[in-house]
């Protein structure tokens, strides 16, 4: 297997142990790996293995679907990585590399184990997303028929709640997101009760 992994032509250069330290369900490790090993299949990676298939990321639709771009660029990824609390990791200017997997490298070596398992849970949620459009795109849905969250009016806030209830602890718990007219994130905050109520009481 050393004889193997060592070769050129299996072998990827980068601190793989930095990966496996991040605080991340395996699920999320498996994705990281697999990002930073190039075998993800964006439609930017299936159409160099001669699948055909429109380029276009399916989520704006204005650019090409690489991991660059889903992860890092698109503007829904964007935003996601500031409600998630990491736009600081996302701006440092010591992870700008100009691609994915060494910027994912940079990421793992430098932050902590805790840092490093937000970022590797937000990437893990994108390729999820992801996969949901297109599989939605697949079944005949149009973009107009996705519910989509929108920016309150000017001057306005807006707030989106959910509560949620884990079955036999007898508790409620909620959260909360406030968002301005711009579409930033001002403030959040998530609570539990040790109470069960219906999930339109409890969400009014
Ligand atoms: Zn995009």
């Amino acid at each position: 297997m050393r004889y193997i992994i060592g070769s050129d032509k299996y072998h990827v250069a980068g601190n793989w142990n930095d990966i496996w330290k991040a605080q991340a369900p395996h699920k999320a490790h498996h994705l990281l790996w697999r990002l930073c090993r190039g075998c993800l299949p964006t439609r930017y990676r299936l159409l160099e293995r001669r699948v055909e298939c429109n380029l276009n990321c399916p989520v704006c639709d204005e650019e090409i679907e690489d991991e660059l771009h889903i992860f890092f660029r698109c503007a829904v990824a964007r935003d996601s990585w500031c409600a998630a609390g990491l736009s600081s990791v996302l701006h440092n200017a010591a992870y700008q590399q100009p691609n994915a997997m060494d910027r994912i490298f940079a990421v793992c070596s430098n932050e902590s184990s805790d840092t490093v398992g937000r970022v590797t849970m937000l990437l893990w949620c994108l390729w999820q997303n992801l996969h949901k459009l297109r599989s939605n795109s697949v079944s005949g849905t149009t973009e107009a028929d996705l519910v989509r969250w929108e920016k309150p009016a000017l001057g306005w806030v807006k707030c989106n709640v959910d509560v949620a209830f884990v079955s036999g602890s007898g508790r409620s718990s909620a959260g909360l997101c406030f968002r301005d007219s711009s579409g930033q994130f001002m403030a959040g905050m998530t609570q539990w009760q040790q109470t069960v109520i219906l999930s339109v009481e409890g969400e009014s």
